[in-house]
């Protein structure tokens, strides 16, 4: 990309990095940003800024917040004693966007696979066992239905059982392999109704 300025180069490079955004579509978006009215392509850059500087993890349930505490864990209205756990935020927002979900969530970023690589120590199991060391009446394991979620989902069941708190899987009716993000609404709640305990 010689036929460039450096400056040019530097902004489709960094553009390239996106998942999904091959050097075409990085050439697509500099152009588009640079072709911006000024003001769009600062409020752009400042958006990304903000947003990496101050998000970081909620002091309860480890999603990804502004906030020491997320909406959801601030909320004295949502049931405490309730836990879901997920493996993302995305996960969260999905279930979250359903609306009939009354509990609370446990942000796990990520899943048990040993084939990543990726243990029990990697993912924000500690945390969530710390959790139900308070009042807790059910855990809501909702992880993938992939290996990694399933797996994950036997480790976290085995782990929590001798406690004595109530857990459940939620149903399979979520395709297998199946990011939880990407399934309608419809789906989720049916999936949440009809868990089964583990
Ligand atoms: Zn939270």
């Amino acid at each position: 990309m010689e036929y460039y300025s450096s400056q040019i180069n530097r902004l489709v490079e960094e553009l390239s990095r996106l998942p999904g955004i091959g050097s075409k579509s990085a050439q697509r978006l500099a152009f588009h940003i640079l072709n911006m009215p000024k003001e769009n392509a600062n409020s752009l850059a400042c958006a990304i800024t903000e947003a990496r500087n101050n998000v970081r993890y909620c002091k309860e349930c480890c999603t990804l917040t502004d906030d020491e505490l997320c909406p959801v864990c601030k909320n004295s209205k949502r049931d405490h004693r309730t836990i879901m756990a997920v493996e993302n935020t995305r996960d969260l927002a999905a279930y979250e966007k359903t609306g009939k979900y009354e509990g609370v969530y446990h942000v796990l970023h990520g899943a048990i696979s040993p084939m990543l690589g990726i243990g029990p120590a990697d993912i924000r199991l500690k945390e969530l066992m710390v959790r139900l060391q308070n009042e807790v009446d059910e855990l809501i394991i909702a992880t993938n239905s992939s290996l990694e979620g399933e797996a994950t989902a036997m480790y976290i069941s085995k782990l929590v059982k001798p406690t004595g708190i109530r857990v459940t899987r939620i149903a399979s009716g979520v395709p297998v392999g199946g990011d939880l993000e990407y399934i309608d609404e419809v789906t989720l709640l049916r999936a949440l109704e009809g868990r089964r305990e583990l």
